[in-house]
Protein backbone atom coordinates (compact mmCIF):
# COMPACT_ATOMS: atom_id res chain seq x y z
CA UNK A 1 0.00 0.00 0.00
CA UNK A 2 1.15 3.20 -0.96
CA UNK A 3 1.68 5.54 1.97
CA UNK A 4 -0.45 8.83 2.30
CA UNK A 5 1.68 11.29 1.66
CA UNK A 6 -1.27 14.01 2.88
CA UNK A 7 -0.97 15.26 6.22
CA UNK A 8 -4.09 15.05 8.83
CA UNK A 9 -3.70 19.20 8.42
CA UNK A 10 -4.22 19.25 5.00
CA UNK A 11 -7.07 16.64 4.51
CA UNK A 12 -8.63 18.93 7.50
CA UNK A 13 -7.85 21.95 5.34
CA UNK A 14 -9.94 20.32 2.74
CA UNK A 15 -13.13 19.26 4.55
CA UNK A 16 -13.55 20.02 8.21
CA UNK A 17 -15.30 23.57 9.47
CA UNK A 18 -13.94 24.93 12.79
CA UNK A 19 -15.86 26.11 15.75
CA UNK A 20 -15.35 29.86 16.61
CA UNK A 21 -12.53 30.36 13.64
CA UNK A 22 -12.51 32.54 10.62
CA UNK A 23 -11.65 29.70 7.94
CA UNK A 24 -10.53 31.95 5.63
CA UNK A 25 -7.00 33.32 7.63
CA UNK A 26 -6.63 30.48 10.77
CA UNK A 27 -3.71 28.83 11.15
CA UNK A 28 -3.19 25.38 10.79
CA UNK A 29 -4.96 22.92 13.38
CA UNK A 30 -2.85 21.45 15.80
CA UNK A 31 -3.10 17.32 14.21
CA UNK A 32 -3.33 15.79 17.50
CA UNK A 33 -3.37 12.13 17.90
CA UNK A 34 -2.74 11.07 21.59
CA UNK A 35 -3.35 12.31 25.07
CA UNK A 36 -1.88 11.50 28.32
CA UNK A 37 -2.44 13.05 31.49
CA UNK A 38 -1.95 16.87 31.05
CA UNK A 39 -0.16 16.73 28.02
CA UNK A 40 -1.61 16.56 23.76
CA UNK A 41 0.75 14.98 21.21
CA UNK A 42 0.49 15.80 17.34
CA UNK A 43 1.18 13.94 14.51
CA UNK A 44 4.70 14.95 14.06
CA UNK A 45 5.87 14.15 17.64
CA UNK A 46 4.96 17.67 19.55
CA UNK A 47 3.96 17.51 23.09
CA UNK A 48 1.52 20.32 24.35
CA UNK A 49 0.41 20.68 28.45
CA UNK A 50 -3.27 21.30 27.90
CA UNK A 51 -3.50 25.05 29.57
CA UNK A 52 -7.37 25.25 29.19
CA UNK A 53 -8.20 21.00 29.67
CA UNK A 54 -9.80 21.02 25.75
CA UNK A 55 -12.02 24.34 26.76
CA UNK A 56 -12.70 23.15 30.36
CA UNK A 57 -13.55 19.76 30.06
CA UNK A 58 -10.66 17.21 30.77
CA UNK A 59 -10.25 16.82 34.71
CA UNK A 60 -8.17 13.56 35.56
CA UNK A 61 -6.48 14.37 32.59
CA UNK A 62 -6.42 12.52 28.91
CA UNK A 63 -6.55 8.85 28.77
CA UNK A 64 -7.11 7.82 32.32
CA UNK A 65 -7.54 4.48 32.74
CA UNK A 66 -9.85 4.08 35.06
CA UNK A 67 -12.32 5.98 32.96
CA UNK A 68 -11.04 4.04 29.63
CA UNK A 69 -11.59 0.59 31.91
CA UNK A 70 -15.31 2.05 32.63
CA UNK A 71 -15.68 3.02 29.10
CA UNK A 72 -14.41 -0.01 27.64
CA UNK A 73 -16.59 -2.68 30.21
CA UNK A 74 -19.88 -0.12 29.83
CA UNK A 75 -19.37 -0.69 25.48
CA UNK A 76 -19.20 -4.54 25.77
CA UNK A 77 -22.57 -4.16 28.01
CA UNK A 78 -24.62 -1.54 26.41
CA UNK A 79 -24.01 1.31 23.90
CA UNK A 80 -27.27 2.99 23.47
CA UNK A 81 -30.62 2.67 24.59
CA UNK A 82 -33.36 5.18 24.20
CA UNK A 83 -33.73 6.77 27.53
CA UNK A 84 -38.06 7.58 26.79
CA UNK A 85 -39.61 4.40 27.92
CA UNK A 86 -36.23 2.61 29.05
CA UNK A 87 -33.61 3.38 32.24
CA UNK A 88 -30.68 1.77 32.99
CA UNK A 89 -28.31 1.57 35.56
CA UNK A 90 -25.36 4.00 34.79
CA UNK A 91 -27.85 6.67 34.37
CA UNK A 92 -29.79 5.25 37.56
CA UNK A 93 -26.01 5.03 39.55
CA UNK A 94 -24.84 8.67 38.10
CA UNK A 95 -28.53 10.14 39.36
CA UNK A 96 -28.03 8.66 42.67
CA UNK A 97 -24.62 10.50 43.07
CA UNK A 98 -25.24 13.57 41.59
CA UNK A 99 -28.11 14.03 43.94
CA UNK A 100 -25.83 13.00 46.98
CA UNK A 101 -23.45 15.67 45.52
CA UNK A 102 -25.18 18.44 45.03
CA UNK A 103 -26.56 21.39 47.25
CA UNK A 104 -29.14 19.49 49.28
CA UNK A 105 -32.39 19.78 48.00
CA UNK A 106 -31.76 19.32 44.63
CA UNK A 107 -33.20 15.78 43.87
CA UNK A 108 -34.16 15.07 40.18
CA UNK A 109 -32.41 14.55 37.62
CA UNK A 110 -33.10 15.43 33.64
CA UNK A 111 -30.27 14.30 30.61
CA UNK A 112 -29.54 15.92 28.07
CA UNK A 113 -26.24 15.93 25.65
CA UNK A 114 -24.14 18.95 26.21
CA UNK A 115 -23.90 22.39 28.09
CA UNK A 116 -26.11 24.54 25.73
CA UNK A 117 -28.73 21.64 26.14
CA UNK A 118 -28.68 21.51 29.85
CA UNK A 119 -29.62 25.17 29.90
CA UNK A 120 -32.16 24.90 27.24
CA UNK A 121 -33.91 22.33 29.56
CA UNK A 122 -33.37 24.86 32.26
CA UNK A 123 -35.05 27.41 30.78
CA UNK A 124 -37.93 25.44 28.92
CA UNK A 125 -38.48 24.13 32.65
CA UNK A 126 -38.70 27.33 34.43
CA UNK A 127 -41.19 28.39 32.06
CA UNK A 128 -43.22 25.44 31.99
CA UNK A 129 -43.33 24.90 35.41
CA UNK A 130 -44.97 28.72 35.90
CA UNK A 131 -47.54 27.65 33.25
CA UNK A 132 -48.30 24.35 34.88
CA UNK A 133 -49.35 26.38 38.24
CA UNK A 134 -51.67 28.41 36.61
CA UNK A 135 -48.83 31.13 36.00
CA UNK A 136 -47.80 31.77 32.58
CA UNK A 137 -47.28 35.39 32.49
CA UNK A 138 -44.24 34.35 34.03
CA UNK A 139 -41.89 33.86 31.41
CA UNK A 140 -39.21 36.30 31.06
CA UNK A 141 -35.80 35.75 32.47
CA UNK A 142 -32.89 37.90 33.64
CA UNK A 143 -29.08 36.98 32.99
CA UNK A 144 -26.40 39.22 33.64
CA UNK A 145 -24.07 41.08 31.68
CA UNK A 146 -20.78 39.21 31.01
CA UNK A 147 -22.92 35.79 31.10
CA UNK A 148 -22.00 33.18 28.53
CA UNK A 149 -24.79 30.47 28.42
CA UNK A 150 -24.37 29.03 25.25
CA UNK A 151 -24.53 28.66 21.73
CA UNK A 152 -28.15 27.32 21.19
CA UNK A 153 -30.82 30.05 20.52
CA UNK A 154 -32.37 30.30 23.97
CA UNK A 155 -28.68 29.69 25.39
CA UNK A 156 -27.39 32.60 23.10
CA UNK A 157 -30.64 34.56 23.96
CA UNK A 158 -29.69 34.84 27.64
CA UNK A 159 -25.96 35.45 27.14
CA UNK A 160 -24.59 38.90 26.68
CA UNK A 161 -24.69 40.64 23.82
CA UNK A 162 -21.88 40.19 21.80
CA UNK A 163 -19.80 39.55 18.51
CA UNK A 164 -20.73 36.05 19.11
CA UNK A 165 -24.80 36.56 19.62
CA UNK A 166 -25.29 39.66 17.00
CA UNK A 167 -25.31 37.20 13.38
CA UNK A 168 -28.57 36.01 15.24
CA UNK A 169 -30.02 38.93 16.76
CA UNK A 170 -32.96 38.73 15.01
CA UNK A 171 -33.68 34.87 15.97
CA UNK A 172 -32.99 35.75 19.57
CA UNK A 173 -35.21 36.27 22.34
CA UNK A 174 -35.15 39.24 24.90
CA UNK A 175 -34.21 39.07 28.25
CA UNK A 176 -33.33 41.25 31.28
CA UNK A 177 -29.97 42.06 31.70
CA UNK A 178 -28.56 42.95 35.28
CA UNK A 179 -25.11 44.29 36.07
CA UNK A 180 -22.47 41.56 37.35
CA UNK A 181 -20.01 42.15 40.48
CA UNK A 182 -17.10 42.70 37.98
CA UNK A 183 -14.90 44.30 40.59
CA UNK A 184 -12.05 45.21 38.87
CA UNK A 185 -14.34 47.30 36.37
CA UNK A 186 -17.35 47.83 39.36
CA UNK A 187 -20.28 48.70 37.19
CA UNK A 188 -21.32 51.37 39.22
CA UNK A 189 -17.36 52.73 40.31
CA UNK A 190 -17.02 51.53 43.87
CA UNK A 191 -14.23 49.05 45.11
CA UNK A 192 -14.24 46.46 47.33
CA UNK A 193 -14.54 45.83 50.49
CA UNK A 194 -16.37 48.74 51.24
CA UNK A 195 -18.80 48.79 48.21
CA UNK A 196 -21.23 46.70 50.76
CA UNK A 197 -22.09 44.33 47.36
CA UNK A 198 -24.43 47.56 46.31
CA UNK A 199 -23.96 46.26 42.36
CA UNK A 200 -26.69 43.87 44.15
CA UNK A 201 -29.31 46.33 44.35
CA UNK A 202 -30.87 44.66 47.54
CA UNK A 203 -30.31 47.75 49.84
CA UNK A 204 -31.43 50.25 47.05
CA UNK A 205 -33.31 48.22 44.75
CA UNK A 206 -33.35 52.17 42.66
CA UNK A 207 -30.15 51.42 41.81
CA UNK A 208 -30.08 51.42 37.91
CA UNK A 209 -29.84 48.10 36.46
CA UNK A 210 -29.31 45.94 39.73
CA UNK A 211 -30.81 42.52 39.89
CA UNK A 212 -32.73 44.00 42.86
CA UNK A 213 -33.56 47.47 40.82
CA UNK A 214 -35.05 44.49 37.96
CA UNK A 215 -36.85 42.15 40.10
CA UNK A 216 -38.64 44.85 41.95
CA UNK A 217 -39.89 46.82 38.37
CA UNK A 218 -40.62 43.12 37.00
CA UNK A 219 -41.11 40.90 39.68
CA UNK A 220 -44.15 39.36 38.18
CA UNK A 221 -43.03 39.14 34.95
CA UNK A 222 -39.89 36.74 35.52
CA UNK A 223 -40.12 33.07 35.30
CA UNK A 224 -36.11 32.80 36.31
CA UNK A 225 -32.82 34.10 37.26
CA UNK A 226 -29.66 32.83 35.63
CA UNK A 227 -26.82 32.79 36.79
CA UNK A 228 -23.20 31.39 36.43
CA UNK A 229 -22.23 31.35 39.94
CA UNK A 230 -18.79 32.67 41.16
CA UNK A 231 -16.94 32.10 38.15
CA UNK A 232 -18.06 33.96 34.52
CA UNK A 233 -16.79 32.19 32.02
CA UNK A 234 -16.46 32.88 28.25
CA UNK A 235 -17.88 36.53 29.10
CA UNK A 236 -14.33 37.34 30.91
CA UNK A 237 -13.09 35.16 33.69
CA UNK A 238 -15.33 37.29 36.24
CA UNK A 239 -14.46 36.33 39.59
CA UNK A 240 -17.64 36.94 42.36
CA UNK A 241 -17.53 37.75 45.94
CA UNK A 242 -19.79 35.02 47.32
CA UNK A 243 -21.75 37.30 48.61
CA UNK A 244 -23.33 38.36 45.58
CA UNK A 245 -24.34 34.70 44.86
CA UNK A 246 -25.80 34.69 48.96
CA UNK A 247 -27.63 37.81 47.15
CA UNK A 248 -29.33 36.19 44.23
CA UNK A 249 -30.64 33.37 46.32
CA UNK A 250 -32.23 36.02 48.99
CA UNK A 251 -33.57 38.13 46.27
CA UNK A 252 -35.26 35.01 43.92
CA UNK A 253 -36.94 34.38 47.33
CA UNK A 254 -38.28 37.06 48.25
CA UNK A 255 -39.75 37.54 44.75
CA UNK A 256 -41.06 34.18 44.50
CA UNK A 257 -38.98 33.42 40.93
CA UNK A 258 -36.51 30.29 40.84
CA UNK A 259 -33.10 30.57 40.74
CA UNK A 260 -31.30 28.67 37.90
CA UNK A 261 -27.67 28.40 38.14
CA UNK A 262 -25.92 27.45 35.07
CA UNK A 263 -22.69 25.33 36.43
CA UNK A 264 -21.35 23.83 33.44
CA UNK A 265 -18.16 25.71 33.45
CA UNK A 266 -17.71 25.73 37.80
CA UNK A 267 -19.04 22.22 38.60
CA UNK A 268 -16.98 19.33 39.25
CA UNK A 269 -14.58 21.36 41.73
CA UNK A 270 -13.41 23.84 39.40
CA UNK A 271 -13.91 26.73 41.55
CA UNK A 272 -12.68 25.20 44.79
CA UNK A 273 -15.64 23.65 45.88
CA UNK A 274 -17.71 20.31 43.91
CA UNK A 275 -20.10 22.82 43.19
CA UNK A 276 -19.60 26.85 42.87
CA UNK A 277 -22.51 27.42 44.67
CA UNK A 278 -21.00 25.74 47.62
CA UNK A 279 -19.12 29.24 48.22
CA UNK A 280 -22.36 30.92 49.29
CA UNK A 281 -24.04 27.49 50.83
CA UNK A 282 -27.30 27.97 48.26
CA UNK A 283 -28.96 25.64 46.38
CA UNK A 284 -30.69 26.92 43.32
CA UNK A 285 -34.01 25.78 42.58
CA UNK A 286 -32.28 24.35 39.19
CA UNK A 287 -28.71 23.35 38.60
CA UNK A 288 -27.00 22.79 34.75
CA UNK A 289 -24.29 20.26 34.64
CA UNK A 290 -21.87 19.10 31.70
CA UNK A 291 -18.09 19.52 30.89
CA UNK A 292 -16.53 17.78 33.64
CA UNK A 293 -19.62 15.46 34.77
CA UNK A 294 -17.84 13.07 32.65
CA UNK A 295 -13.79 14.32 33.40
CA UNK A 296 -14.04 15.58 29.98
CA UNK A 297 -14.25 12.38 28.25
CA UNK A 298 -18.10 12.33 26.53
CA UNK A 299 -20.96 14.54 25.80
CA UNK A 300 -23.46 14.61 28.29
CA UNK A 301 -25.76 17.28 30.16
CA UNK A 302 -27.73 17.53 33.25
CA UNK A 303 -30.42 19.79 34.39
CA UNK A 304 -31.34 19.18 37.99
CA UNK A 305 -33.70 20.57 39.85
CA UNK A 306 -35.75 20.48 43.15
CA UNK A 307 -38.52 18.60 44.32
CA UNK A 308 -41.28 21.61 44.12
CA UNK A 309 -40.04 22.10 40.18
CA UNK A 310 -40.83 18.44 39.34
CA UNK A 311 -44.08 18.33 41.56
CA UNK A 312 -45.22 20.98 39.10
CA UNK A 313 -45.11 18.42 36.50
CA UNK A 314 -46.81 15.35 37.96
CA UNK A 315 -50.23 15.63 36.44
CA UNK A 316 -53.21 13.41 34.68
CA UNK A 317 -53.49 16.39 32.36
CA UNK A 318 -50.77 15.21 29.40
CA UNK A 319 -49.99 19.27 28.69
CA UNK A 320 -48.60 19.70 31.88
CA UNK A 321 -45.74 16.58 30.37
CA UNK A 322 -42.39 18.03 29.92
CA UNK A 323 -41.72 17.87 26.35
CA UNK A 324 -38.35 17.77 25.44
CA UNK A 325 -35.65 14.79 24.51
CA UNK A 326 -32.77 14.30 22.58
CA UNK A 327 -32.16 11.16 21.17
CA UNK A 328 -28.73 10.68 22.74
CA UNK A 329 -29.93 11.64 26.28
CA UNK A 330 -28.52 10.02 29.44
CA UNK A 331 -25.91 8.01 27.12
CA UNK A 332 -25.10 4.75 28.86
CA UNK A 333 -21.47 4.90 27.94
CA UNK A 334 -21.39 8.84 28.89
CA UNK A 335 -22.93 7.80 32.33
CA UNK A 336 -21.11 5.22 33.02
CA UNK A 337 -17.92 7.61 32.33
CA UNK A 338 -19.50 9.85 34.67
CA UNK A 339 -20.18 7.56 37.76
CA UNK A 340 -16.62 6.36 37.48
CA UNK A 341 -15.56 10.37 37.34
CA UNK A 342 -17.58 10.16 40.17
CA UNK A 343 -16.02 7.92 42.11
CA UNK A 344 -12.36 8.99 41.42
CA UNK A 345 -13.82 12.03 43.58
CA UNK A 346 -14.59 10.00 46.22
CA UNK A 347 -11.27 7.75 46.34
CA UNK A 348 -8.22 9.55 45.11
CA UNK A 349 -8.18 13.37 46.77
CA UNK A 350 -9.56 15.39 43.91
CA UNK A 351 -10.53 17.88 45.97
CA UNK A 352 -7.73 18.49 47.68
CA UNK A 353 -5.30 18.55 44.41
CA UNK A 354 -7.89 21.21 43.40
CA UNK A 355 -6.56 22.79 46.28
CA UNK A 356 -3.03 22.53 45.96
CA UNK A 357 -3.26 23.91 42.59
CA UNK A 358 -4.87 27.19 44.07
CA UNK A 359 -2.08 27.78 46.16
CA UNK A 360 0.36 27.15 43.50
CA UNK A 361 -1.57 29.73 41.43
CA UNK A 362 -1.92 31.98 43.75
CA UNK A 363 1.55 32.03 44.59
CA UNK A 364 2.97 31.58 40.95
CA UNK A 365 1.11 34.57 39.28
CA UNK A 366 0.87 37.09 42.60
CA UNK A 367 4.46 38.53 40.79
CA UNK A 368 2.86 39.08 37.02
CA UNK A 369 1.05 41.92 38.89
CA UNK A 370 4.29 44.01 38.37
CA UNK A 371 4.58 43.61 34.57
CA UNK A 372 2.92 47.15 32.95
CA UNK A 373 0.44 45.27 30.53
CA UNK A 374 -1.27 43.14 33.73
CA UNK A 375 -4.27 45.16 34.63
CA UNK A 376 -5.78 42.36 37.20
CA UNK A 377 -4.62 38.83 38.32
CA UNK A 378 -7.46 36.61 40.00
CA UNK A 379 -7.94 32.92 40.67
CA UNK A 380 -10.54 30.91 41.98
CA UNK A 381 -9.92 27.10 42.65
CA UNK A 382 -8.14 25.60 39.82
CA UNK A 383 -8.37 28.78 37.80
CA UNK A 384 -6.00 31.86 36.72
CA UNK A 385 -6.66 34.42 35.53
CA UNK A 386 -4.76 37.32 33.92
CA UNK A 387 -6.96 40.40 32.53
CA UNK A 388 -4.21 42.66 29.99
CA UNK A 389 -4.82 46.02 29.65
CA UNK A 390 -2.86 48.62 27.50
CA UNK A 391 -2.99 51.47 29.97
CA UNK A 392 -3.44 50.93 34.02
CA UNK A 393 -4.53 53.97 34.96
CA UNK A 394 -7.38 53.88 32.62
CA UNK A 395 -8.00 50.05 32.34
CA UNK A 396 -8.48 50.78 28.74
CA UNK A 397 -8.38 47.23 26.61
CA UNK A 398 -9.60 45.92 22.93
CA UNK A 399 -12.50 43.68 22.79
CA UNK A 400 -12.78 40.24 21.10
CA UNK A 401 -11.52 41.99 17.93
CA UNK A 402 -8.30 43.09 19.21
CA UNK A 403 -5.71 40.37 17.80
CA UNK A 404 -3.87 40.06 21.62
CA UNK A 405 -5.52 36.73 21.95
CA UNK A 406 -4.78 34.92 18.67
CA UNK A 407 -1.18 36.43 18.96
CA UNK A 408 -0.62 35.12 22.50
CA UNK A 409 -2.32 31.77 21.60
CA UNK A 410 0.42 31.24 18.78
CA UNK A 411 3.52 32.24 21.41
CA UNK A 412 2.08 30.02 23.74
CA UNK A 413 1.97 27.29 20.99
CA UNK A 414 5.71 27.94 20.27
CA UNK A 415 6.86 27.06 23.83
CA UNK A 416 4.37 23.93 23.81
CA UNK A 417 1.56 25.58 26.14
CA UNK A 418 -2.12 25.28 24.78
CA UNK A 419 -3.62 28.20 25.71
CA UNK A 420 -6.79 30.38 24.17
CA UNK A 421 -7.07 33.88 25.77
CA UNK A 422 -10.58 35.65 26.02
CA UNK A 423 -9.17 38.57 24.15
CA UNK A 424 -7.22 40.35 26.48
CA UNK A 425 -8.26 37.70 29.09
CA UNK A 426 -5.46 34.96 29.35
CA UNK A 427 -6.63 32.51 32.19
CA UNK A 428 -5.04 29.09 32.65
CA UNK A 429 -7.28 26.30 33.56
CA UNK A 430 -5.25 22.80 33.86
CA UNK A 431 -6.75 19.17 34.05
CA UNK A 432 -6.60 18.80 38.20
CA UNK A 433 -3.71 16.65 38.15
CA UNK A 434 -1.31 19.15 36.81
CA UNK A 435 1.94 18.53 39.19
CA UNK A 436 3.44 21.36 40.71
CA UNK A 437 6.45 21.46 38.49
CA UNK A 438 4.42 21.50 35.89
CA UNK A 439 2.40 24.58 37.09
CA UNK A 440 5.16 26.36 37.34
CA UNK A 441 6.64 25.68 33.96
CA UNK A 442 2.71 27.07 32.14
CA UNK A 443 3.52 29.95 34.53
CA UNK A 444 6.96 30.23 33.62
CA UNK A 445 6.03 30.58 29.94
CA UNK A 446 3.03 33.35 30.65
CA UNK A 447 5.73 35.17 32.75
CA UNK A 448 8.01 35.16 29.65
CA UNK A 449 5.56 35.99 26.96
CA UNK A 450 4.36 38.92 28.86
CA UNK A 451 7.13 40.36 29.78
CA UNK A 452 8.10 40.83 25.95
CA UNK A 453 4.72 41.11 24.62
CA UNK A 454 4.07 44.87 22.99
N1 LIG B 1 -22.80 27.41 30.12
C1 LIG B 1 -21.57 27.81 30.47
C2 LIG B 1 -21.37 28.54 31.76
C3 LIG B 1 -20.48 27.54 29.64
O1 LIG B 1 -19.26 27.96 29.98
C4 LIG B 1 -20.72 26.82 28.44
C5 LIG B 1 -19.60 26.53 27.52
O2 LIG B 1 -18.53 27.03 27.61
C6 LIG B 1 -22.02 26.42 28.13
C7 LIG B 1 -23.03 26.72 29.00
C8 LIG B 1 -22.30 25.65 26.86
O3 LIG B 1 -21.78 24.38 26.94
P1 LIG B 1 -21.55 23.51 25.58
O4 LIG B 1 -20.36 24.14 24.93
O5 LIG B 1 -21.29 22.13 26.07
O6 LIG B 1 -22.79 23.62 24.77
Amino acid sequence: MQPNPETLASRDARVVWHPYTQMLTRPAPLPIVRGEGVYLYTDDGRRFLDGFSSWWVTIHGHAHPRLNAALAAQAQQLEHVVFAGCTHAPAVELAERLVAALPPGLSRVFYSDNGSTAVEVAMKLACQYWRNRGEPRRRRFVTLHHAYHGDTVGAMSASEDSLFTQPFAPMLFDVSRAVAPYCYRCPLGRERPTCGIACLGEAAPAEHGTLGALLAQQGGLIAGVMVEPMLQGAGGMIVWPAEFLAGVRRLCDQHGVLMIADEVLTGFGRTGRMFACEHAAVTPDIICLSKGITGGYLPLGATVVTEPVFAAFLSEDRSKTFFHGHSFTANPLACAVAVESLRMFADSQVMEKVADLEGWLMRGLAPLRALPLVGDVRVIGGVGIVELVSDRATKSAGGYLDDVGPRLTQLFQQRGLLLRPLGNVLYVMPPYVITEAETAWMIEQVHDVLSTFG
